[in-house]
């Protein structure tokens, strides 16, 4: 049976659209590729990346600035 994966094994930028993968062996994540090496959707180098990942990401710390 195939338990419930709660680790997230790929994320997508919700601004870039760049997606990666985790690289279990490497302990980081990588830009997804396909079969032939070429990365998939590589977004913007300069995107401050927002991804999608069941909503455990944290937009920012600090808190927001208030009038
Ligand atoms: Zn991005």
């Amino acid at each position: 049976m195939a338990p419930t994966l709660r680790t997230p094994t790929e994320r997508t930028c919700e601004r870039c659209g760049r997606i990666e993968v985790w690289e279990e062996e490497a302990g980081t994540w990588r830009l997804a590729v396909d079969e032939s090496g070429t990365p998939q959707t590589v977004g913007s180098p300069y995107c401050i990346h927002e991804w999608d990942i069941n909503g455990t990401f944290v937009p920012f710390e600090g808190g927001a600035l208030e009038a």
